[in-house]
């Protein structure tokens, strides 16, 4: 099946890049050395985002920095999955006001998936006077227009336009580090589980051509990126709308050939659409990492079907055991949502029993929120927070006892580690990650940072494991 995309040509990229410059000479005329600050809300799709507002922002002449009374501008990335991280997206939009009296001209930018909902722009366009710009995850590519507008014409700007979304190559990118990268291969979701605001925000799937995909991969190689993460709602649809279609183990095992010591991590899978091939792939693909994200959301198959996450626990547990099967070192975590609608007490312990047997590394637990315009937020809900808390308090105490135990099992083992960064303590002064991605907390020479070392590890606990370097 092929989507109509609105593709955003290089070319329109480059007239984007020729208005930073025009916007650079704006800003210089107002400040010598003009500053701006990204504050970035969500997942890492989102954090790619601002890495890419971060590149625009650095060709419009501006330095960085996290202090909102230095910045020139400010742009709040912003996320909708959650109600929390909206109260604290419009809590820190709020208090902008402070800097931007101490600071006349001071431009606020909101972007982002919250901004997408219309009630949530109308709500920045009535309450918060303090924001000038207003645009959503479909119009990034045109940031510097947009931008330049509010510039030259003094006026507030709002362009969050609803949209299947587009697909824009060659974006500037200004990256946070040096041995992590970034790297999305698709937007959008098709999926419209129930309870979620993403399919509306972010439009409909996208994938990237694997010839760009695979290009930026080389790229970030050459540049010394030793750890590349794949970014998709759901890589394993990637490429199902691409002509001649490119499946998503296609995808790895083209990164795969790509030369260099490298580890290639991806996220997310859902697990109705992860295949044998595709675990059969990791396998025998020596840069992929044993590493496996796959939310499974519930344990219970009436509010799996509710969700419409198009599995039952029994058939998520089978892809486990095959991805077990497949990589005997497979480190597994996932996503669950307590407090859906409805969910009885029998129903959130069928939550626990899948979690018990599926073994996670780590688990990712959220509390179910209310998001308008989604399938759910209509559904009857009559448990109270507390329930929802009690349920919340019980899954984490699991998922913090199972932790543990599989740190627990690492003890005494030698292993890869790609060493990541500082952590600013004394005893344990670096960080590191192992192939299927758990913190290694280390003592060694900072010089170590983007090397893959051998360690031996001596202690754990829930959250990470301590090693010695060999
Ligand atoms: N595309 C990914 C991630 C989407 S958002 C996936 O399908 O796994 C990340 C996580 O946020 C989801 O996996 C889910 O566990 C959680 N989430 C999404 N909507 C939510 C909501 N309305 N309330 C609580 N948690 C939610
Ligand atoms: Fe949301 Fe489901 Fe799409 Fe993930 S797969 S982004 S949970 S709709």
């Amino acid at each position: 099946m092929s989507i109509e995309k609105k593709i955003i040509s290089p070319a329109q990229i480059r007239e984007q890049e020729a208005l930073c410059r025009q916007i650079a000479a704006v800003l210089e005329a107002r400040s010598p050395r003009p500053l701006a600050l990204v504050d970035t809300y969500g997942c890492q799709q989102n954090e790619a985002d601002s890495e890419k507002l971060r590149g625009y922002l650095a060709q419009m002449g501006c330095g960085f920095t996290q202090d909102e009374f230095e910045a020139d501008i400010v742009v709040v990335n912003t996320c909708a999955v959650r109600e929390h991280a909206e109260m604290r997206v419009l809590g820190n939009v709020g208090a902008l006001n402070h800097s931007k009296k101490a600071r006349p001209g001071q431009i606020v930018a909101v972007c982002g998936c919250m901004v997408q909902q219309p009630h949530m722009a109308e709500k920045l366009k009535k309450s918060y006077p303090v924001v000038d710009l207003v645009f959503g995850p479909h119009e990034l590519w045109r940031f510097p227009e947009l931008l330049l507008r509010v510039l030259t014409k003094g006026k507030r700007v709002f362009a969050a336009e609803k949209s299947d979304g587009v697909l824009a190559e060659g974006l500037p990118s200004l990256r946070d580090g040096a041995v992590k990268a970034w790297l999305p291969i698709m937007s959008g979701c098709n999926n419209f589980c129930s309870y979620c605001v993403v399919p509306y925000v972010r439009g409909r799937e996208r994938s990237r051509r694997a010839e760009d995909v695979v290009a930026e991969a080389e790229e970030l190689v050459r540049a010394g990126y030793k750890d590349i993460t794949l970014l998709g709602q759901n890589v394993n649809s990637y490429g199902k709308d691409l002509e001649p279609s490119v499946s998503f183990p296609e995808l790895l095992r083209r990164i795969n050939a790509i030369p260099g010591d490298f580890l290639i991590r991806f996220m997310t899978s859902h697990p109705k659409d992860a295949t044998e091939e595709l675990f059969e792939t990791m396998a025998a693909c020596e840069k992929c990492a044993h590493q496996l994200h796959l939310p499974v959301q519930a344990g219970n198959d009436q509010i799996l079907k509710v969700m419409n996450r198009n599995y039952t626990a029994a058939q998520y547990l089978e892809k486990v055991a095959r991805a077990r099967q497949a990589m005997p070192d497979l480190v597994l975590t996932t996503d669950i949502i307590v407090g859906f609608p409805g969910e009885t007490e029998e129903e959130f312990e069928d939550t626990l029993r899948l979690c018990e047997e599926a073994g996670y590394d780590a688990m990712f637990t959220f509390i179910y929120s209310k998001r308008v315009g989604t399938p759910a937020a209509s559904m009857p809900d009559p448990y109270t927070r507390a329930d929802k808390q009690r349920h919340f308090d019980r899954l984490t105490e699991l998922a913090n006892r199972i932790s543990a135990e599989k740190h627990r099992a690492y003890e005494g083992q030698t292993l890869r580690v790609l060493v990541d960064g500082e952590t600013g303590r004394e005893e344990y002064n670096l960080s590191s990650r192992t192939n299927g991605g758990r913190l290694v907390h280390l003592k060694g020479d900072p010089a170590l940072i983007g090397q893959f070392a051998q360690v031996r590890i001596t202690g754990s606990n829930t959250w990470a494991l301590y090693g010695e370097l060999l």
